[in-house]
């Protein structure tokens, strides 16, 4: 099944459980709109390189399309859309008034100098500026790119409207406009989703042991905060594998240090190494994926041995894994709800801009925490009302407020 079937697979079953209209459903089954465009980059060498561009918008029906843009060499349509589509869930179960949508380059982006990377980032910037903009669409990073990306994109679209216009893209550096918090916010939303949910477990932060796949953004803020706030964190790795202990407890800031130095995690006093496979089946309490999508499949779900899934990556757990993993009693809260962390913030941002206001990092928190407490609340009534699991619920909330929405 591809990354957009589940996506509408999953879309079409809250819709019945929600029990919205089948022109809400209609509506929300495609993008409103999809553009594809070619990049051509001058490179280091002189010669000149097309790069394959996307920007899905899939709906604006409670507020402007919102969506990080990603590179990668597996970038392809499919998997735009599903991210968009999964944007559009995500606005709507935070409550927060924008809409869906994702872009992405296929690309490598370690295989890029980093001039190379900018002539790409603002060619990409040109392309799609007739569809962007601060009420119109906002982009954000995502995997393969960060807050510099944004700071070119933004400078970019400001040549070409001739004004200042940091609202036009969020997750940029705090001195081109950025927000306090907002690298650290899907990790620290996701904390605060586990802190929510720490009862469920029957154990304290203390005796908590995580598995963090994915020590990227994401995974590594996750992995730090929940450090600091007294969890163990006994396992985390990358694209090149990971590190585990059998006691005690990583510490994810002296492993940053490492890697940042080597490229490579370093091995921990008494650690080992394990590879991702044998990370996801790892015993422990809480299992996070934070790198990338698909890595819970119907062929390991029966060997997950944590109690809780934080889905801290974009569409971790295939639809048949899911179903495996419910069986088994295995709760698994769902990407648009444990990583809606990045985007509130991405919101507080836009919000700072548009109002000429600068707010402080614990200002900034205490908001994150209000909104995706409220959001886990809305998810978890809905799902004792409908005997559904998280993931189903938080489809269900968020349908419904699209459907008020399209009802103008
Ligand atoms: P990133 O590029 O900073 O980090 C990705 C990490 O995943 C890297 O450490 C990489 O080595 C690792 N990785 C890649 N392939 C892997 C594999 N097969 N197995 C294990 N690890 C692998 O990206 P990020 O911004 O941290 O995003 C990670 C995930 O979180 C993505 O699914 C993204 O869509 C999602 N997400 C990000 C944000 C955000 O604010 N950045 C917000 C919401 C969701």
């Amino acid at each position: 099944m591809s990354l957009l079937q589940s996506a509408l697979t999953r879309l079409e079953e809250a819709a019945r459980v929600a029990g919205v209209s089948p022109e809400t459903l209609l509506i929300l089954q495609n993008p409103e709109r999809e553009i594809g465009v070619h990049i051509p980059v001058r490179m280091d060498d002189g010669t000149l390189r097309k790069f394959r561009g996307f920007r899905v918008q899939w709906s604006s029906a409670r507020g402007p399309y919102k969506g990080g843009i990603r590179y990668a060499p597996t970038v392809d349509l499919d998997e735009v859309q599903s991210l968009a589509l999964w944007m559009t869930i995500k606005c709507a179960v935070a409550d927060i008034p924008l809409g869906g949508g994702k872009g992405g380059v296929e690309v490598d982006p370690k295989k890029l100098s980093h001039a190379e990377l900018e002539r790409l980032t603002r060619g990409f910037a040109r392309a799609i500026a007739p569809v962007i903009g601060p009420d119109r669409d906002i982009p954000a990073p995502d995997v393969g790119t960060s807050g510099e990306t944004m700071r070119w994109i933004a400078d970019e679209y400001g040549k070409i409207v001739g004004r200042p216009e940091p609202a036009v893209v969020t997750g940029k550096p705090l001195n081109a406009g950025g927000s306090a918090g907002r690298e650290a916010a899907t990790g620290q939303g996701g904390l605060y989703i586990l802190q929510a949910l720490q009862e469920r477990l029957g154990k304290s932060p203390q005796e908590t042991t995580i598995a963090v796949q994915g020590f990227g953004n994401v995974g590594y803020h996750f992995a730090r905060l929940a450090r600091a706030a007294g969890h163990r964190v006994i396992a985390v790795s990358d694209s090149r594998g990971g590190v585990a202990v059998n006691s005690g407890s990583l510490e994810p800031e002296a492993l940053m240090e490492g890697k940042k130095a080597t490229g490579e995690l370093p091995m921990p006093p008494q650690g080992k190494r394990v590879t991702n496979a044998e990370l996801l089946e790892i015993s422990c309490d809480v299992l996070v994926p934070a790198g990338v999508e698909n890595q819970i499949t119907e062929e390991n779900a029966g060997r997950i041995k944590a109690r809780l899934v934080l889905e801290l990556a974009n569409g971790p757990t295939t639809p048949e894994a899911d179903a495996i993993l419910e069986k088994r009693g295995v709760t698994v809260v769902p990407d648009v709800l444990a990583n809606s962390g990045g985007v509130i913030v991405s919101y507080f941002e836009w919000l700072q801009n548009r109002e000429g206001r600068v707010w402080e990092e614990r200002e900034v928190n205490e908001r994150l925490r209000q909104t995706i407490l409220a959001a886990l609340k809305a998810m978890q009534k809905l799902k004792e009302e409908k005997k559904t699991s998280f993931r189903t619920a938080a489809y269900a909330v968020a349908l419904t407020r699209l459907e008020e929405a399209l009802r103008g």
